[in-house]
Parts: C-alpha cells; sequence; structure tokens
C-alpha cells in the first residue's frame, strides 16, 4: 500500500519544550524530534517534518502565519499538520483556514502537559493529527472541512475551535457546533460537515491577503460599568493610536453600555468596528430585538459591523484579514454578515 505524504511543520509551543538546568520549559524540540517521539508515524506515512520556528504561540504573529500559509500552499504532499503552542491555535486555525485553499487535509495540533510531565498530550496529539490526515473520509472531504484542529482524540473545525480553559488536558472544544470527527481506537468517526460558505465568501472577497502590510485591530472587552476611556483614547490619539480597525467583545446579544453608546457611534464613524459576543464561545447575535440608543437596532444602524457567530478573537482575525487584503467597509460588513 502507498502511503500517503505527510509534512510536519513545527513552529514550536509547549508541544515542542524542554527542560533548562533549572527545571523551566524551554523552546528547545524541533519537527525530527516531535516524530522521533512517535514510531507509530512510520507505519501510517511518508513523514517529511520541517522545523519552521521554535516560539511560543504566544509571541507568533500574522506576519508568519501568512508565510507558512504561503508555504503549505506549495507543498506537494498529501496532507499537512502544523504543531505549535495552545495559546493562539484557534487564531491561528481560523486564519489558516481564511488563507487557504487545498484539497488536502491540513491540521493544526498541540499540546497541554509538557513533554517533562507524567503522560504528555504531546505525541498522542500528533499521532492523532495524522491518523486524522490519512484517513479515506477526512481525505475524501478535506476541501469542505477546511483547516481542521485535532486535540485529545477530537477533530474540530478552524471557526469553531476555542480555547475554553488556559491549563486543562481538556482544553480545547467547539461550543456552537460540536466536534466533526472522534477518534476511537484507531479510527476515524465522522460525526458533522461545517457550513463552509461564509468561508468560501470570505475567501472570494479576500483575494491574495498574503501581501498585504500588517493592520493591528484593537480589542475591546466590554464589561459591567465600562466607561469606554479607552474608545476616547482610540478617538482622540494621533492615528488612532495605529489602530486599523477595532473588535468589541459585545454585551448579550450585541449592547454596550449606554454611556458608551456615542464613543462607539463616533468611532465607528472613523474605523471599521465590529461586534462579537463577549459570551460564550461567540454566537450569532441579536438584530432586531432591543431598542435605545445602546441596543443592537440602534448601534446596526449607526455603522457598526456585526461579527456574526464569530466570537471576538475570530472575528478579531477576520478584520485583520479584510483590512490587509484591503477592503472597504461595505466589503467588511459583507464578510461578517455571511457569519450570521
Ligand atoms: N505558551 C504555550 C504556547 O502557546 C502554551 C502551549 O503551548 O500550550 O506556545
Amino acid at each position: 500500500m502507498i502511503k500517503p505524504r505527510i509534512n510536519i511543520l513545527a513552529l514550536g509551543g509547549t508541544i515542542a519544550t524542554r527542560p533548562d538546568a533549572s527545571g523551566a520549559m524551554q523552546m528547545g524540540l524541533g519537527a525530527d524530534d516531535l516524530v522521533a517521539a512517535v514510531p507509530e508515524l512510520a507505519a501510517l506515512a511518508d513523514i517529511t517534518a520541517e522545523t519552521v520556528s521554535k516560539v511560543g504561540s504566544h509571541s507568533l504573529g500574522f506576519d508568519q502565519i501568512h508565510a507558512l500559509a504561503v508555504r503549505i500552499a506549495g507543498l506537494d504532499t498529501d496532507g499537512v499538520i502544523v504543531t505549535q503552542g495552545t495559546d493562539t491555535l484557534e487564531e491561528t486555525a481560523f486564519l489558516l483556514d481564511l488563507l487557504l485553499v487545498r484539497d488536502i487535509p491540513v491540521i493544526v495540533t498541540a499540546a497541554m502537559r509538557n513533554p517533562a510531565l507524567t503522560s504528555p498530550d504531546g505525541p498522542g496529539n500528533l499521532l492523532a493529527a495524522v491518523r486524522v490526515a490519512c484517513d479515506p473520509w477526512i481525505r475524501a472531504h478535506a476541501r469542505v472541512l477546511g483547516v481542521m484542529a485535532v486535540m485529545l482524540d477530537e477533530v474540530y473545525a478552524a471557526a469553531d475551535v476555542v480555547k475554553a480553559h488556559p491549563t486543562r488536558l481538556n482544553a480545547f472544544a467547539a461550543p456552537q457546533s460540536g466536534p466533526l470527527a472522534a477518534l476511537v481506537e484507531d479510527r476515524i468517526v465522522p460525526l458533522s460537515r461545517p457550513v463552509r460558505e461564509p468561508i468560501t465568501l470570505a475567501q472570494a472577497r479576500l483575494g491574495d491577503a498574503s501581501h498585504g502590510k500588517a493592520q493591528p485591530v484593537a480589542l475591546l472587552w466590554l464589561g459591567l460599568d465600562e466607561p469606554g476611556f479607552l474608545v476616547q483614547a482610540l478617538l482622540d490619539g494621533r492615528d488612532h493610536l495605529g489602530y486599523r480597525g477595532v473588535v468589541l467583545g459585545a454585551m448579550g446579544g450585541g449592547h454596550v453600555p449606554e454611556r458608551m453608546a456615542p464613543l462607539a457611534t463616533r468611532l465607528a464613524e472613523v474605523l471599521p468596528v465590529v461586534m462579537s459576543a463577549r459570551a460564550g464561545a461567540g454566537g450569532p447575535l441579536l438584530r432586531q430585538t432591543y431598542g435605545g440608543p445602546s441596543s443592537e437596532i440602534a448601534l446596526r444602524k449607526a455603522g457598526l459591523i456585526w461579527g456574526g457567530r464569530l466570537q471576538p478573537l475570530k472575528a478579531r482575525v477576520l478584520l485583520e484579514t479584510c483590512l490587509r487584503a484591503g477592503l472597504g467597509r461595505a466589503a467588511i460588513a459583507e464578510v461578517f454578515d455571511a457569519f450570521g
């Protein structure tokens, strides 16, 4: 039997750490080390391992992920596994999903427990990711599944996966949609298919965003009694403090504190401002239920962009990508609108 060719691209993260003399975990392992720790991989696939970087994912940047997408787009292979840290996996996987149109599985995986601990999850996650990449159902549906995350024997769509806990082993989930598939014994059990239309529309509008310049997007999480001083600073600061867009982690179905409504409205006149649900793991916002100056009807009329079902971190990734691609306010609103 011809084995699938799988490329493993290692970025760093807990999965690639090792202890220093003091016992603190430091980046250190490369892709070859990760592969060597899982001898079973050789029976499943022809593996090519490449160390792209050795950084914690909290220090990755949009530019690096754009470069990674270009690299993945150019690979002659049957599947790609990206290993990285868990801190930003929900963002990088979604960005790759927006940037890549490929008919092969592209999977991001990581580890919550470092290699020095008893029962680290990195080797198991890497083996699971390769199993998923080699699976006939996954390969047959690769384009519609889009970029996937594999953690703890579950497969998630990039648009849905969230890091739901900072330290627990089972930190990842897709609360809105559930997993796409589960690994049981050595089988992949399909469970669902993602709704792909919003991503396809975004990709059509984005074109080739990889040549664009970084576009800083501020993320402001709105809490009880938020006075709006940061929004005021964005309005008053020179060049809006360098930001090119803003995501507001909105209350409830799309609300801001009443005293902030005039500020949010003014901000939306000068920068694209996306409203995204702070509750849960995102979820579609209301559009036409509540009246009053701080509710969805008024804010939508005032020009705030509705983030649909995307949670704030993913909305920020999409807004950065839209701005990088040079989209104007109307096109950005259309892209977000497709997400509900
Ligand atoms: N700080 C690490 C990172 O994201 C955490 C991890 O990998 O789980 O790179």
